[in-house]
């Protein structure tokens, strides 16, 4: 539960702070969408351990909208591999608004599954031409419930709602029919797309659906696998290049998260190896990204350094290792500590459960911290510190200078000698490494 509070807590403290943004209007070309609540406002993150953390209106039910093309995609990835997916549509990003009229002048392509005229021709490939709208939704809908690890619906208001003002869908279906890119009446066609747009999720599903394509395609809660780790990079590399439609280049320069963005005003990002992150809040910009989902998304990659063209190092096993000695709990952590790096820490903590009289946390094999990292390890070393356990350090390369615990004390430091005799003591010690 501690980790739990710690990093809800710092979500909540990131929202707080992003949400003074004011400014933006909730979408209103789809009546239904008109009548959120624009106050709404949530943030769930999801590790690759399955660890799930939210806050604010984390239960709040919205339609997931254009965050449905990047899995519709990975469906249609799955059951027909690249190859035929890519003589359908093309993956360049179109700097374009998302209901865009335009094709590649000369094979009809739609230029990217993310933009909605390549996302109508991606739903047609779902279980095939000779489908029935029908069978295709279920279809969908089962496959997206299997990501979100419950069981999702479809919002039939929102839905027909749309259908009922789906002019531009529909020209667009007609410019792909005239291109024998899809087969289907354009009505049916807008209609199978409108529906995929209308399953309902909240933040919580979201950030696990991200997170499984930030993992390689296993889920991480449920543990199954759905998407190759092949088809799980596809869909990334394209969200990251066109994921957020005509401001996609601007967004991979400051944010430098791939991700994709609903009208409903939901958000999500994947970091490939790291976690799945989603928010909601229904207020929109001129471009059609919700405004404090923005805001929450780069203020998150500049203090978590979630940046995708950023060049810390990541992806060692984190805790080397947990053990005990006379009255002593030694971790021995190692590689660079980033927000995921120090996550995995306060959770094997957690999970260790301190008894001894002190704790030593060894930083020798320690490559650097980050900001978010520094932060969530002190603030573990004063939660373990406060529940009346000796804290001490052995930082011998300074990679956590001034360990300030928040309250104006410090960690004990461990000399060299005494580390190093401890160290010894461990290794001839009987007991069992937990890692
Ligand atoms: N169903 C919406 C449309 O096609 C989705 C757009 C979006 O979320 O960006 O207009």
């Amino acid at each position: 539960m501690r980790v739990h509070s710690l990093i809800s807590d710092y979500l909540h403290e990131i929202m707080t702070d992003s949400s003074s943004s004011e400014g933006g209007t909730v979408a209103d070309y789809i009546p239904e969408l008109k009548k959120m609540d624009p106050n709404l406002l949530g943030i769930a993150l999801c590790t690759l351990n399955g660890h799930l953390y939210s806050t604010g209106d984390d239960t709040a039910p919205f339609t997931i909208q254009s965050m449905s093309k990047p899995f519709v995609y990975a469906a249609a990835l799955k059951e027909h591999g690249l190859d035929k997916v890519l003589d359908v549509v093309d993956v360049e990003p179109s700097g374009e608004a998302f209901n865009e009229l335009s094709l590649d002048d000369e094979t009809g392509r739609p230029l990217n599954p993310m933009i909605n005229a390549g996302a109508i021709a991606v739903n047609q490939l779902i279980l095939g031409e000779e489908a029935a709208v029908e069978d295709r939704i279920a279809h969908i809908r089962d496959f997206f419930s299997r990501l979100a690890g419950r069981e999702l619906e479809i919002n039939q208001r929102v839905a027909d709602s749309e259908i009922e003002h789906a002019d531009r869908n529909l020209s667009l279906a007609h410019m792909l029919r005239s291109y024998e890119v899809i087969q289907d009446s354009a009505h049916d066609a807008v209609r199978g797309y409108i529906e995929q747009c209308s399953i309902e999720v909240t933040v919580r599903d979201l950030a696990v659906m991200a997170a499984t394509l930030a993992g390689g395609g296993t889920q991480p809660v449920t543990g199954e696998r759905i998407l190759s780790p092949a088809v799980a990079r596809q869909v990334q590399a394209v969200m990251a290049s066109a994921g957020m439609y005509d401001a996609a280049g601007r967004w991979m320069t400051t944010v430098g998260i791939p991700a994709k963005s609903g009208v409903s005003g939901g958000m999500l990002g994947t970091m490939p190896g790291q976690l799945g992150l989603a928010t909601f809040s229904p207020p929109l910009d001129k471009k059609g990204n919700s405004v404090a989902g923005a805001r929450i998304f780069q203020n998150l990659s500049q203090d978590m350094g979630l940046h995708l063209m950023s060049t810390e190092p990541y992806g060692i096993q984190t805790v080397r290792s947990i053990r005990t000695a006379r009255n002593y709990t030694v971790v021995r952590l190692q590689g660079y500590i980033n927000f995921a790096a120090a996550e995995r820490f306060v959770s094997r903590i957690g999970e260790a459960k301190i008894k001894t009289k002190s704790f030593v946390l060894e930083l020798a094999r320690v490559s650097g911290v980050n900001g978010v990292g520094r932060r969530m390890m002190l603030e573990e070393l004063r939660r373990i510190r406060n529940s009346g356990v000796e804290v001490w350090i052995f930082d011998p390369e300074n990679v956590l200078p001034d360990p300030d615990l928040g309250d104006g004390t410090y960690p004990r430091k461990q000399s060299r000698r005494a580390a190093f005799a401890l160290l010894d003591d461990l290794r001839r010690s009987a007991s069992t490494p937990t890692e």
